[in-house]
């Protein structure tokens, strides 16, 4: 979905790296670019970067492109979608790193280092000793070019170094302002593997040149690689684009979101019944804000309001009862028979259902779930609302009591009603005329009304809280209704 105006200028990306499943972070990082790209009319990009080899899969990549998928956040350029600065794996851009990474060799901006694991653990231990924070003492970069050239023809084993050069650096970000770093503190880090597989902070800056990224908006964690990056830039002779830090999300407890807080995957939430429109819209205040009370956002909201501006600095509180409370308005707003055909593989899983539902099984269902549309707040919950439709319920003796009520009032009303109940025509047998039908009985016979209808509803149900007595009458059927109360009288 491209806006009405267009920047060919402004390119984002969401670059995962499939080392794990989509979470929550990363699906609002890949929301934001989206979202920024869909405002400005710009270009959103998907890019892979599996240089990680020993942790990525394709099972985490396919897993981030369908969660993308499934939240609709559709992208222009990508790996199913080639577009002119394609491939977009990293390991298919080998070759163009090789690229780079020769530039730099030559221009003596990157050199060979033939250093030891061993070696450079001795080295590191010796600088903790002394206090001082670990890095590259820089001892190859002084090897001559012949010398490693030498060593490289002896197939001894070697990486990339990227010399730094050591100066104040200024990140002028778009939503931390200016951040300062010293770079004489990195020492010259390792930008190719002894495999020849570059790391990310090289490949990453690699790709965003030659895919004219113009914006990075990535997660706050990355905000220290960037003055390695901007480094990078300069010593490829390129522009950096311009950056913006998102904020961490946070547990209740203000720590950075994890599984310790509970679910974090975009999978757990779609299998727990979150709709993928309610987690969009949760995720978009997650650390952005429209600096109005609203809080319901449609996706058109979302793309003509969505600024890099308010994005807030400090970190964002996950909210779950927020995105249950989001994900019940959306549930309420959802078609009936959206919201059933949702509904199903839940209550099949309860086993309440079994096959497919025929025609008029699929009718009386949908007028189930329409008495609780309006009370569950993830799909998930509709089994333990509905259970009573499909199987005989547990009538606890307690729950049939109302609270001012006594056992004995309780069975009076319950044995007048199994009584009434056979009187009615099967044709008043419909939530509305009930309702009437039993407030006359009520009256008839001295009852208030509490103590008739509260442990109807309880013996038709076995719950203490669910939809309203005569709705579920009407669905319940005559027989089914004075079945359960026959039961219900049996444990008074
Ligand atoms: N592959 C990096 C990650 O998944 C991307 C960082 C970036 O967006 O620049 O964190």
């Amino acid at each position: 979905m491209k806006n009405r105006h267009s920047d060919p200028n402004i390119r984002v990306r969401f670059a995962p790296s499939p080392t794990g499943v989509l979470h929550i972070g990363s699906a609002r990082t890949a929301l934001f670019n989206y979202l920024f790209a869909r405002h400005t009319g710009g270009t959103f990009i998907l890019r892979i970067e599996d240089t990680d080899r020993g942790r990525s899969t394709i099972e985490s990549e396919n897993n981030i492109i369908e969660g993308m998928k499934w939240l609709g956040l559709d992208w222009d350029e990508g790996p199913d979608a080639e577009g002119p600065f394609g491939h977009y794996r990293q390991m298919e851009r080998l070759g163009i790193y090789k690229k780079y990474a020769q530039k730099l060799l030559v221009e003596n901006k990157a050199y060979h280092c033939f250093c030891k694991p061993e070696e450079l653990e001795k080295e590191r231990e010796a600088q903790m000793k002394e206090g001082i924070a670990p890095r590259y003492s820089g001892k190859c970069k002084n090897k001559s070019k012949d010398e490693a050239e030498k060593l490289i023809a002896l197939n001894t084993p070697h990486v990339i170094r990227f010399v730094i050069e050591p100066k104040k650096i200024i990140v002028n970000d778009l939503i931390r302002g200016n951040v300062e770093f010293d770079s004489s503190l990195f020492g010259d880090f390792v930008m190719v593997k002894s495999d020849g597989v570059p790391i990310f902070i090289f490949s990453n800056v690699v790709d965003d040149i030659e895919m004219k990224i113009s914006h990075v908006i990535r997660g706050e964690d990355h905000l220290s690689n960037t003055p390695k990056q901007i480094l990078v830039y300069e010593a490829l002779g390129a522009v950096p684009p311009q950056f913006a830090h998102i904020p961490m999300i946070l547990g209740p407890d203000k720590s950075k979101l994890s599984k310790r807080h509970g679910a974090t995957s975009i999978d757990d939430y779609k299998n727990q019944g979150f709709l993928a429109d309610a987690i969009v819209n949760f995720i978009s205040l997650l650390g952005w804000n429209p600096g109005t009370d609203q809080e319901i956002f449609t996706r058109e909201d979302l793309i003509k309001q969505f600024s890099l501006e308010r994005i807030q600095k400090s970190g964002a509180v996950f909210n779950i009862e927020k995105l249950k409370w989001l994900n019940g308005n959306y549930i309420r707003n959802l078609k009936i028979d959206k919201l059933t055909e949702l509904c199903i593989p839940y209550l099949q899983e309860a086993s309440l259902m079994v096959l497919a539902p025929s025609e008029k099984e699929l009718a009386r269902l949908e007028k189930i779930i329409l008495l609780e549309q309006s009370r569950i707040q993830t799909i998930s919950e509709i089994s333990g609302h509905i259970d009573y439709f499909f199987k005989e319920p547990q009538i606890d003796q307690k729950i049939l009591i109302p609270k001012k009520g006594n056992a004995e009032t309780t069975k009076k009303a319950l044995d007048a009603s199994a009584v009434f109940i056979m009187t009615i025509d099967n044709a008043d047998f419909e939530a509305n005329k009930l309702k009437d039908i039993w407030y006359k009985f009520c009256e008839q016979n001295n009852f208030k009304p509490i103590e008739v209808l509260w442990p109807l509803r309880a013996a038709f149900t076995g719950k203490e809280a669910s939809a309203g007595a005569f709705e579920i009458m009407e669905i319940l059927g005559k027989e089914k209704c004075v079945e359960r109360i026959n039961r219900a009288i049996s444990v008074l």
